[in-house]
């Protein structure tokens, strides 16, 4: 995935996880890291749930996951996963008849914690209903929802007493011979996440959904969240990631993507490289930068962009972007295609031509991404 023949410092060995589904969706083995996330809406409001799903899944969403504490939820959630694009967890505490109404209404998985759901009986039909409806099961545990006798154990949560929590509910499917789960120990502590996690990936290979909770804010949720996924995925750990924050999912999902885009383990978009901006700029450039960022939102198709202020680096970042910008005197600068000079053109028009530019080398990047899919296709024949 980030394998780098030449430049062997950006790789990343991926710990060996096994495959499961969550839907349509492979997490684990050799599958892109998915990025997830959650709404926060009424549950039982379909419409509004589901237009909250269809935005996180226009952002880039590979899953996205709702609450369903109530009836009211579970019931919604039938509409909701039939016309999602995306497939639906459905996260339960401790209801194990939520849990089979979830899988019923077409859940692609279930966040539950089998240990916490009651008796064996209880267990059974919540894995019978699992297995009857092609649904995996994420075990979710939390240093902040420890079980008591963990807490009475290891007097605190700890990595230990996490990863036994986890153990012990991988245990629970694994002896009712259900193996479609992968597993979380999210704290909102970065050192005792990040131990946590390293312990466990090496406990079990099960797939691994990487998270920081309860990180904050956009700004710094984003920044421990980077510190605490950034490292652990640099590691090789994590098959799937949610990023926790304080605001709108769109914002999380941007977020989950710019962790695995700066780690080079998945592209999504435009990849902007701008410089801070001194008094050289030959234009303005933190307003450039904001308003490309909006502009091109649109695109899908993974690419770089270099927008440099003027020639002290802009030459330099041009030579490994798709497209380039630097800043010249006398109200133009330099446009750069495919690492190479090509025009000039005025200030004026910089933010509409470089979207032009972007716009034209994203639709010729997609049609080759075509035709070599034909040809391996062909090859194949
Ligand atoms: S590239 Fe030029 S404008 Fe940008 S920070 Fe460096 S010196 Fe300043």
């Amino acid at each position: 995935m980030s394998h780098n023949p030449i430049r062997p410092w950006r790789n990343i060995e991926r710990r060996v996880s096994r495959k499961i589904w969550v839907g349509n969706v492979p997490v684990g083995g050799d599958a892109p890291i998915s990025v997830q996330t959650m709404t926060n809406t009424d549950s039982g409001d379909v419409k509004a749930t589901l237009d909250q799903v269809i935005r996180a899944a226009d952002a880039g969403a590979d899953i996205v996951r709702i609450s369903a504490p109530d009836v009211a939820a579970t019931t919604a959630l039938k509409e909701i996963c039939r016309e999602s694009p995306v497939p639906i967890v459905a996260d339960i505490h401790f209801h194990y008849k939520r849990a089979i109404e979830a899988a019923e209404a077409g859940a692609a998985c279930l966040r539950i914690n089998p240990g916490n759901i009651g008796d064996e009986k209880r267990v059974k039909e919540v894995i019978k209903a699992a297995k009857d409806h092609n649904c995996s099961i994420r075990i979710g545990v939390n240093a902040g929802s420890l079980e008591k006798h963990l807490l009475d154990k290891y007097a605190e949560p700890c990595p230990d007493a996490m990863v036994e929590s986890g153990l012990d509910h991988i245990k629970i499917l694994e002896d009712n011979d259900f193996h479609n789960f992968k597993i979380s120990v999210k704290a909102s502590d970065v050192f005792l996440a990040s131990a946590a996690y390293q312990q466990l990936a090496d406990a079990t290979d099960a797939p691994i959904h990487l998270g920081i909770t309860e990180a904050g804010g956009l700004m710094s949720g984003t920044i421990k969240s980077a510190i605490g996924m950034g490292q652990l995925l640099w590691m090789g750990i994590g098959d799937t990631i949610r990023v926790s924050l304080s605001a709108d999912p769109v914002e999380e999902v941007k977020v989950g993507y710019e962790i695995l885009k700066s780690l080079g383990l998945r592209h999504r978009g435009v990849n902007i490289i701008s410089c801070p901006s001194c008094a050289r700029q030959g234009f303005d450039v933190i307003k450039t930068v904001e308003a490309l960022e909006q502009r091109l939102e649109h695109i899908k198709t993974p690419m770089s962009l270099s927008i440099i202020g003027c020639v002290v680096n802009g030459p330099g970042e041009a030579l490994m972007t798709d497209v380039g910008w630097t800043g010249g005197g006398a109200g133009h600068g330099m446009v750069y295609l495919g690492g190479k000079q090509s025009h000039k053109m005025d200030n004026d028009r910089m933010v509409d031509h470089i979207v032009e530019q972007v716009e034209a080398k994203a639709a010729e990047l997609a049609a080759k991404a075509d035709t070599d899919t034909d040809t391996e296709v062909d090859a194949a024949e």
